[in-house]
């Protein structure tokens, strides 16, 4: 199956999932979304109410703070691919229990697989608890770390630095060194950068006829 089919099979599966509590509380699923192929993963924690209206990831204020972080780095939201540790809301926003994020982890597990970024960003503490267990997010923020077959660095949760004046500055300085830590992962698993699609052809300048 190519990395766009997995990723279509999962959508599918979690807008009918019942595999933990979650599917009580589910307007829509979130499955996440971005390009099959993506450098970059984004991995929150759950979708709040606008998400799960909409059925797609962070499109509420956490989400418009993200896009303004992600331009900041140089990057487009269409290129990165963006999802949840759990594709259902939980109700009132509560933090996802540990059995909900265990039935839900197949489907990351899934989706990681099928995409197999470069780099995965944790937004939050618990796709951050997934990767580096036992971590505090105030001494490891911005670092890149070697997981298995490729690098994962935590962030803050955008949310989190949009109600928390003092880690702004500190998720700014995180995401501006994307481009920079993007291209160190890509030299540390042998990659190279994805082709660019080929530039508009445009007309050679006109020699000056001198003679
Ligand atoms: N917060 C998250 O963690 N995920 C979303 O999709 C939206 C807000
Ligand atoms: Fe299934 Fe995940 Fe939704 Fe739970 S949160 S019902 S495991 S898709």
């Amino acid at each position: 199956m190519s990395a766009e089919e997995v990723l279509a099979q999962v959508a599918q599966e979690v807008a009918v999932c019942e595999k933990c509590a979650l599917f009580h509380s589910r307007k829509k699923s979130v499955p996440g979304e971005g390009p099959a192929h993506s450098e970059i993963m984004f991995i929150g924690e759950g979708p709040g109410f606008y998400e799960n209206e909409q059925g797609r990831p962070f499109v509420g204020a956490a989400g418009q703070f993200l896009d303004q972080l992600l331009s900041q780095a140089g990057l487009k939201r269409s290129e990165v691919w963006i999802g949840n540790v759990v594709k259902c809301r939980p109700p009132g926003n509560r933090d996802p229990l540990p059995e909900e994020l265990a039935a839900c982890d197949v489907y990351l597990e899934r989706q990681i697989k099928a995409i197999n970024p470069s780099i995965i960003i944790t937004l939050g503490r618990y796709s951050m608890g997934k990767f580096m267990p036992g971590a505090k997010i105030s001494g490891v923020h911005g670092q890149m770390r070697k997981v298995g077959e490729r690098y994962v660095i935590a962030m803050f949760h955008p949310a989190a630095a949009l109600h928390q004046a003092s880690l702004k500055p500190a998720i700014l300085a995180d995401f501006a060194r994307l481009p920079e830590l993007l291209e160190q992962a890509r030299q540390g698993l042998g990659r190279s950068a994805p082709d660019v699609p080929a530039a508009e052809p445009h007309a050679e300048p006109k020699q000056l006829d001198l003679f």
